[in-house]
């Protein structure tokens, strides 16, 4: 039979060694939210396959819907000849995205995908080239998304330089200093030392920072962000590729922010652990790209955009964005016991299920506390529970467990992480 320690030795042989192994263990099935390896050991999975399944491994209603798609077609490439369920789930996705005006998709595969394609849409509507992006911020490995991304090592590391035209303002985060002020007075700063805002197409920020920290942005700083972007002409892109899919509480972040992004990128748990990706926005800001310009052989995969079908009905029938606030609290209370006897553990936080606690010491947030992060997630590991970190210092642990997660599975993983603090902090 199979172990762990013997396919960890074939992937180290086989696979390039820039794709990290955060846990050593190797799956082999999984249900809802709970990992099966291949020693038939079982895990509870609080880490979502990074935020892709908020509704559970193969959610019995995904897996039908792919599994009735497969006896059908699973390719034609969209472009060559069309097929409904990728019409559909735009119509939906332009029904569910926030902002009061017409609103057009498209779908790719990946969330990087979604990103480059957002700001080449956004190049073409505006006549500019110029982008602005956030310290922290994550949007992915392509070459232009690494531009974006605000964090080098290890995501550029020993690349060189990487695609020029991107700006960096501060992200808002009291908890570090930087005020709402502040952090449009570094927008105000890029226009003035930089690049003068009739050469900016777009802003691009996360609603709420995910690989950066699970900082959620002040809805005062979006709103002022929205009021800034419509001043110059510049167009704003909310990157919901980790927030959206109802992860904090209403299906997409910016719902929470009462201002409407010009583009919108989604990805992730859309489709349930199946691959898809997209932008939606503006109808006319979209169209501003000609017919060949968007596209690509496997984007939209019919697979796929069933299986998003599905999760979106998924939504609707368990309510599963009242749960999201259920989880959230319920996961908030459990951190914040463990708080009050851990004070290395300065800050809970999180909007909707999108929960982190950050350490640090002496109650300095200047001070983080990697170390115990990396020990509480290898300790919970062989007490059988799967964890994240993030963050700039990789002292936060993040939460991204399933929506469909009952409490007793939710209690199990907190006794878990209580235990870890109790036995290392
Ligand atoms: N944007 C955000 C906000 C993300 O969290 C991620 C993935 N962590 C990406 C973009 C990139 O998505 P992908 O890994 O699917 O390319």
């Amino acid at each position: 039979s199979k172990s762990n320690e013997s396919l960890m030795q074939r992937r180290q042989a086989a696979v390039a060694r820039g794709v990290s192994a955060i846990h050593p263990i190797v799956a082999d099935h999984a249900k809802n939210s709970t990992v099966v390896d291949v020693e038939s050991r079982e895990f509870i999975d609080f880490a979502g396959g990074i935020a892709v399944l908020n509704t559970g491994h193969l959610h019995p209603k995904v897996i039908a819907a792919v599994q009735a798609q497969l006896g059908k077609l699973t390719h034609t490439c969209f472009q060559v000849l069309a097929y409904e369920p990728y019409i559909e789930l735009c119509e939906k996705i332009n029904a569910r995205v926030p902002g009061d005006f017409a609103k057009k998709t498209l779908l790719v595969t990946t969330g990087s995908e979604a990103v480059e394609n957002a700001v080449k849409i956004a190049r073409a509507a505006t006549g500019r080239s110029g982008v602005i992006a956030f310290t922290g911020g994550y949007h992915g490995r392509t070459m232009m998304t690494l531009s974006l991304t605000g964090k080098k090592v290890p995501y550029a590391a020993g690349m060189g330089l990487m695609p020029g035209g991107v700006y960096r303002a501060l992200y808002p985060c009291e908890l570090h200093g930087v005020s709402v002020d502040e952090s449009i007075a570094s927008i105000e700063r890029v226009f003035k030392n930089d690049a003068e805002p009739r050469d900016i197409a777009a802003i691009v920020i996360e609603p709420v920072q995910g690989e950066g920290g699970f900082y959620p942005a002040p809805k005062e700083f979006m709103q002022r962000l929205r009021a800034l972007c419509d001043q110059h002409g510049i167009l704003l892109i909310a990157d919901e590729v980790q927030t959206g899919a109802g992860r904090t509480g209403t299906f997409f972040a910016m719902e929470q922010m009462g201002v409407a992004a010009d583009l919108t990128t989604f990805a992730k748990s859309i489709a349930g652990g199946f691959p898809l990706a997209g932008v939606c926005g503006k109808a006319e800001i979209m169209d501003a790209v000609a017919p060949g310009g968007l596209g690509g052989t496997y984007a939209g995969s019919p697979l796929a955009c069933v299986a998003a079908l599905a999760v979106l009905e998924v939504f609707e029938e368990e309510q599963l964005l009242d749960r999201c606030q259920a989880v959230g609290e319920r996961l908030k209370a459990g951190l914040r016991d463990i708080q009050a006897r851990h004070p290395v553990i300065g800050d809970v936080r999180g909007l909707g299920a999108m929960i982190a606690v950050e350490l640090f010491d002496a109650g300095n947030p200047e001070k983080p506390n990697a170390e115990l992060v990396a020990k509480v997630v290898a300790r919970a590991r062989d007490k059988g529970l799967i964890l994240l970190s993030c963050g700039p210092y990789y002292n936060v642990l993040r939460i991204l467990v399933p929506l469909t997660a009952e409490d007793e599975l939710l209690d199990r993983g907190m006794a878990i992480i209580a235990e870890c603090f109790d036995e290392l902090a």
